[in-house]
């Protein structure tokens, strides 16, 4: 029998992950390039395709299954995505069908925060948790479920829960989500608000070259010492408490994952004080037992994701040979 190789391919708003597995799940081939939103759809996804039809020639791999996560929201029946926040030009972008159309084969879709839920439970942190969150803090905040070791395909949209009544404009068009408050983009917006306000910061000098405000750079001035800096990030920290403690309170997850660019990059500098304020904050679950977690697979939790995702057609068709 010629061996099943399996495709994941995660499509995030500043880059997109194409990977190649064997049956066991090990990765033997894989690339990633940035999204450029600014191109629309089909030339994104012409690449993505190209790249991988390249990775599976230059190995003569056979692929029987296609899994995808992308930037939601999406409508999972009719595998379309409909109209992400970060993807503006993926308007009812029927991206199931054109990948099928393409390669022929099973391609199954969904949203990159739950594929990415999904990779962190089976390969990352949340390894024998059988009931978890995941949320990825980066250019947006989008959160998946595990319960009973099954993927909640039912989701909504975790970054846009509310957590400061009347706060700042979301892109989705309300106020005070969690996401327009402490997502990467928004750390360094209201840092770079306080500036704009003419106050004193190291900032000012350690963006000099870029001219421009990062959530690293925010995170490197609060661990300096800067109090502007320190003010944003700790500010940062108790919008997140309130939106992770709701979070706790409504599902009582034995672990909360925490993946995305600004944990990677701040690790405990944000993970330990997350943790007090959430013990704090949430009386009616225990919080101690709740385990608030790096996730374990860094940038990769998505493309594993997917590539778990397109494993689970397999298993269905299997089922009902
Ligand atoms: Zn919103």
């Amino acid at each position: 029998m010629v061996d099943e190789f399996i495709a994941g391919i995660d499509i995030g708003g500043t880059k997109i992950a194409v990977a190649i597995a064997a049956p066991g799940g090990e990765i033997v081939a894989r690339h990633s390039f940035p999204t450029n939103p600014a191109r629309g759809p089909h030339e994104a996804l012409n690449q993505t395709c190209d790249v991988l039809e390249r990775l599976t020639s230059s190995k003569s791999l056979r692929l029987t299954a296609i899994g995808i996560g992308c930037a939601g929201p999406l409508d999972l029946e009719r595998g379309v995505v409909t109209s992400p926040p970060n993807l503006p030009l993926w308007r009812e972008f029927p991206l199931r069908a054109l990948v099928e159309d393409r390669f022929g084969i099973p391609v199954i879709l969904d949203n990159d925060a739950n594929a990415a839920a999904l990779g962190e439970h089976l390969y990352g942190a949340g390894r024998g948790f059988k009931d978890l969150v995941y949320l990825t803090i980066s250019t947006g905040i989008g959160g998946g479920i595990i319960a009973d070791n099954k993927l909640v395909h039912r989701l909504g949209e975790a970054g846009h829960i509310t957590v400061q009544p009347d706060g700042a404009l979301c892109n989705c068009g309300t106020r005070g989500c969690l996401e327009a408050l402490c997502s990467g983009t928004a750390i360094a917006r209201r840092a770079q608000e306080e500036l704009l306000e003419g106050r004193q910061s190291k900032l000012k000098d350690m963006v000099q070259e870029s001219k421009q405000v990062t959530a690293k750079t925010v995170e490197d001035a609060a661990q300096a010492g800067d109090d502007v800096a320190s003010e944003v990030w700790q500010e940062t920290i108790g919008y997140l408490a309130i939106g992770i403690g709701s979070i706790i309170a409504l599902l009582a997850p034995q672990a909360v994952i925490l993946g995305g660019g600004v944990v990677a990059g701040a690790g405990e500098f944000l993970l330990a004080p997350l943790r007090k304020q959430l013990d704090e904050r949430v009386r009616i679950v225990r919080v101690r037992g709740v385990h608030i977690l790096q996730a374990g697979l860094g940038a990769d939790s998505g493309v594993y994701g997917a590539l778990a995702l397109g494993a689970s057609v397999l298993q269905v068709e299997h089922a009902s040979d």
